[in-house]
């Protein structure tokens, strides 16, 4: 599961609980709920970030 925080930068979150810590743990689970959080979730929010990175080179200078 992926989020959009208000920044638009995408979080990865937990598909189970939806919380959002499951970058903070090692071993790929989350820190709520304990669900292992797949490689293609991982690869997903990868993407999204490479995405975000993308569009904000150019989206920052209209935010100032
Ligand atoms: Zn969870």
């Amino acid at each position: 599961m992926i989020f959009i925080n208000p920044r638009g930068a995408p979080e990865l979150a937990c598909d189970h609980c939806g919380c959002r810590w499951v970058d903070r743990t090692n071993g790929n689970h989350c820190y709520e709920c304990g669900s292992e959080i797949t490689t293609a979730a991982i690869e997903e929010f990868q993407q999204a970030l490479v995405e975000f990175s993308a569009k904000g080179a150019g989206q920052q200078d209209n935010a100032k």
